[in-house]
């Protein structure tokens, strides 16, 4: 899986803790180590600490919130079940100025009404909506696109907001700009990971392997990157229609994969002008007749959030690795905006401000775990499922951006993740809660929304707290006390939204 260990060439820096620590020693103990701070990471940190287990949470990067933050994907877009942990952070991030509203659809192409609008819009536009409320983004099926409500925020207070939580606990330790290398394990279970930062004394740089032993261990780098090490079986691309007889599955396997996007934002100027191409950018398109369309946001400082749909096709990414990919990305970054400017008179107005550090990655590998979601389970919904161990609650249609989705009927009722989504095949003290659970490529491409990560995040972290308490490994955790302990939580697991947990959104 070489195209799949994305190297971010983030540089590796010292530790910086969430208390001022001196020296980390080279051998850290805990309870639970989280690796990868996005928002898996986060609410599966969040949940375990609170509930009294000393965490140490692992972050290559220097900001936690992943691609909500480095990838500049600064929209929860609409989904059942984004109570507990999400509102929480929007209701923190609610209390500063200009970092956080609800959005509402404005223009879209595809309603062009040439008696009110001099050109048809580039995509589709969110304007922020002082009337809406949390409680609007939480649904998404039944809605047509006039009626789409979100939560847009700044990616620099959504770091430092998530940061504060965990601080507040007092049982969680974040290791920033520390990079996960390798696993170590003993009589089938994982013993410990292996951490590499880099520290600086003057202008000397010096790397630091460090061993992190846990009892127990979540893996929400996205890539899946723990479980591989640990040996688990992996899925990529789209499985053959026959693997888990999926209607919308394609006949055979393909190696396909989402598209990805560079994510960029432009801000205001006083004088409108077409901004320069730098040398060597074509203005033309690099992939046929038009340039794609986007997804264009109002942020909450004014900026524009520019959401390509998308740079790149998932197939060329894999083929190019991520660097190279992200080097072409930046590239179309400057065409395509200069194609805007060029088209849309409106456009003249702002300047390239922005381009997130970090590509935008929908997918690469996912794990096979104890149950695999299937499209069977997003159909059936939460009425025609039988699980006993749902967790979490999405109902995000299945977006493939381009890929085949013939034969996926739209989402009526939401549907259930089961518990068994977040344990790897045969771990035992090993969960997963991150984009790359055990979900078919269909389901993925559904399940994938950062809020719905969040809440995945919580419940692993929930489940640890159940299995230390009960001295259990976490296949044989009661799903039904963590289901409990998640409702204690505000975690909506029912649909309707039961009156109390309605009563608790509406004090936002
Ligand atoms: C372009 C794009 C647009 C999207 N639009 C939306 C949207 O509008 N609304 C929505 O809700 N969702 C959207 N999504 C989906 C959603 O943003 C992601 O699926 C979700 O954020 C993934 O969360 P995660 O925790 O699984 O992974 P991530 O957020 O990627 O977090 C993984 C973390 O692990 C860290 N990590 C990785 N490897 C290592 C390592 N070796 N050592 C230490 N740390 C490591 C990473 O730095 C990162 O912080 C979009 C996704 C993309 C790509």
């Amino acid at each position: 899986m070489k195209l799949l260990l994305i190297n971010l060439a983030v540089t590796l820096g010292c530790v910086i803790g969430i208390s001022a620590a001196p020296a980390e020693p080279q051998t850290i103990r805990c309870e639970l180590a989280v690796i990868g701070g996005g928002s898996g990471g986060f609410g599966a940190a969040l949940a375990a600490a609170r509930l009294g287990v000393d965490v140490v949470l692992v972050e290559r990067a220097d900001q936690l919130g992943g691609n909500s933050v480095r990838g500049g994907v600064n929209i929860w877009e609409p989904v059942i079940g984004a109570t507990s942990f999400p509102f929480e952070l929007y209701q923190r991030l609610k209390r500063e100025t200009n970092t956080a509203g609800i959005y509402s659809m404005a223009r879209h192409q595809g309603t062009f009404d040439p008696a009110r609008e001099a050109y048809r819009y580039p995509g589709g536009e969110t304007v922020i909506d002082p009337k809406r409320t949390y409680l609007d983004t939480l649904q998404r099926h039944g809605r047509g696109k006039a009626d789409i409500h979100g939560v847009v925020f700044e990616p620099g207070p959504m770091s430092d907001a998530m940061l504060a939580m965990l601080k507040e606990t007092g049982r969680c330790r974040v290791l920033l700009r520390t990079e996960f290398k390798g696993v170590t394990t003993n009589a089938g279970r994982l013993r410990s990971v292996t951490l590499q930062k880099v520290e600086f004394t003057g202008s000397r740089a010096t790397t630091v392997t460090q061993t992190l032993v846990a009892d127990y261990f979540i893996d929400a780098t996205g890539d899946a990157l723990v479980c591989e090490k640990a040996g688990c079986e992996m899925m990529t691309g789209q499985e053959a229609r026959a693997q888990f007889n999926e209607p919308g599955a394609p006949e055979k396997a393909t190696t396909r994969v989402n598209g990805v996007t560079q994510i960029y934002r432009v801000a205001r100027v006083h004088t409108p002008a077409v901004e320069p191409l730098p040398e060597g950018i074509p203005t033309n398109c690099w992939w046929g007749k038009r340039f794609p369309s986007a997804q264009i946001s109002h942020s909450p400082n004014g900026d524009l959030i520019v959401n390509m749909l998308p740079t790149m096709e998932g197939a060329e990414f894999m083929q190019r690795g991520y660097q190279n990919a992200r080097e072409e990305c930046q590239r179309r970054v400057r065409a395509h905006w200069r194609d805007l400017q060029t088209r849309c008179d409106e456009f003249r107005g702002y300047r390239l401000d922005w381009i997130a550090p970090q590509l935008g990655v929908r997918e690469t590998q996912r794990v096979v775990g104890e149950y695999v979601l299937t499209q069977h389970d997003l159909d059936a919904g939460l009425s025609g499922q039988k699980h006993p161990d749902i967790i979490c609650i999405a109902d995000h249609p299945c977006d493939t951006h381009g890929g085949h989705n013939q034969g996926i009927k739209s989402l009526t009722q939401p549907y259930g993740v089961p518990f068994r989504c977040l344990i790897p095949k045969g771990q035992r003290n090993l969960l997963i809660a991150c984009r790359a659970a055990s979900f078919s490529s269909l389901a993925a491409s559904s399940c994938r929304l950062s809020r719905t990560m969040i809440l995945l995040g919580q419940a692993a972290g929930t489940a640890v707290a159940v299995a230390k308490e009960l001295k259990a490994d976490l296949p044989d955790v009661p799903a039904e006390r963590v289901r409990a302990s998640l409702r204690s939580q505000q975690v909506q697991l029912d649909f309707p939204m039961p009156d109390a947990l309605r009563k608790h959104l509406e004090k936002e």
